[in-house]
């Protein structure tokens, strides 16, 4: 395993890194086993953006005698409220969740104290100009938290924090497919010349790399795999499918980006994101996928992120799109489907169609038209 320096936070972090927001899928053994094999493997950075107690209990019980091990992101205003997820800049809820997550996680501090998920310039100033920084600056005086970062998906609101000189990192989504200009463009050329300059990218986003290295802020990658989508040519923006090794390799060729933060649940997906240290030029190269590939638009596309939530209904909304994206792929609904579906408790057909959701999906997905469609596929 290869390690890069973060920035100026200094830290050596790995450059395949460990996104924890699948480890609430699984048992907790079968989860805290997860994290001790990437260990093995040298991953030595984690993200806790979630709130659920279930997440934070398998970090906190996996990184017992092992937490120095370990650089963990945890997430300031990512709270938990009658069960589900609110990003909240509420001072009642924000301290509470993140000293249960300081609790759960163990050791009294957190390495990366991150300003959890600004995408809007409202939401910038109801955590810049509120009490919600004094506290974060608050723990960072205290040690509480060693860093200070910020998770974004704007470029917009990332190159406003590392304006701020105190934002010492970003946690950023980055892909090929997030990274495009609009889908008009033609793709060939975007990408001529690429390893000469920034070519091919948007120039929002090219600038905020450039002015990461600049300014010596270092990025850790989220999404970088778009859900998964990006492995399957029927749901790859580019019609075309890429291997974990070419995804991890655009990602941590962007400029100030010092790792990816992969999703597992299989120490075999470990293996493969690992590999990547491995992998020879020709397995990592991913602009010959990208310059024969037709060019389509990411906007509307669901990652499973889980931003959207909560919903007044409590539907799972990333769960049932998921079901729902592999569900239309099928020319029958798979019974084995369609009880995982069931499964999950309120499915699609109890959505009231409010979409209170859908201003909190970063990639504008039209989420009450599609609870409609999984609806009417599934049949509840
Ligand atoms: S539109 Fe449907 S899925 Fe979205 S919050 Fe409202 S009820 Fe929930
Ligand atoms: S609908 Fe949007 S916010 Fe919700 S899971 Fe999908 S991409 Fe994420």
């Amino acid at each position: 395993m290869n390690y890069r320096r973060l920035g100026k936070t200094g830290l050596m972090v790995s450059e395949v890194g460990f996104g924890g927001e699948w480890l609430e899928r699984h048992e907790e053994k079968e989860s805290i086993d997860l994290i001790h094999y990437a260990q093995e493997q040298g991953v030595n950075i984690i993200d806790c953006w979630m709130p659920d107690p279930k997440s934070r209990d398998i970090i906190g019980k996996a990184l017992k005698g092992n937490r120095d091990k370990w650089f963990v992101q945890g997430h300031i205003g990512s709270t938990w409220q009658n069960g589900q997820y609110v990003r909240s800049r509420d001072m009642a809820q924000v301290k509470p969740a993140f000293e249960d997550l300081l609790r759960r996680i163990g050791g009294g501090y957190m390495d990366l104290g991150m300003i959890h998920y600004i995408d809007s310039q409202e939401d910038w100033d109801l955590s810049m100009n509120t009490e919600f920084i004094d506290y974060v600056h608050s723990l960072h005086e205290k040690g509480v938290i060693r860093h200070i970062g910020l998770s974004t998906h704007n470029p917009r609101m990332a190159k406003r924090a590392v304006e701020t000189g105190f934002v010492e990192m970003i946690l950023f989504s980055i892909n090929p497919a997030f990274d495009m200009k609009p889908a008009s463009e033609d793709l060939n050329t975007m990408f001529a010349g690429y390893e000469q300059g920034l070519q091919g990218i948007d120039p929002e986003r090219a600038a905020l790399y450039q002015l990461c290295e600049e300014r010596d802020v270092g990025i850790t990658v989220m999404k970088g795999f778009f859900g998964g989508a990006l492995f399957d040519p029927a749901r790859s923006p580019f019609g075309v499918a890429f291997t974990p090794a070419q995804l991890i390799h655009y990602a941590l060729t962007r400029p100030a980006v010092s790792s990816i933060l992969c999703g597992y649940d299989t120490k075999e997906q470990i293996d493969a994101a690992v590999a990547y240290e491995t992998a020879s030029p020709e397995e990592r190269d991913y602009a010959s996928v990208i310059a024969s590939a037709p060019l389509h638009s990411y906007r509307g596309q669901c990652t499973y992120c889980g931003h959207c939530k909560p919903c007044p209904m409590e539907i799972d909304i990333a769960m049932v799109n998921k079901f729902y994206d592999l569900a239309v792929q099928q020319p029958q609904v798979p019974e084995s489907l369609r009880a995982h579906y069931q499964a999950l408790g309120p499915t699609a057909a109890s959505c009231i169609g409010c979409q209170s959701c859908e201003s909190r999906c970063p990639f504008e997905v039209k989420i009450a038209e599609r609870m409609a469609k999984a609806a009417a596929l599934f049949g509840c």
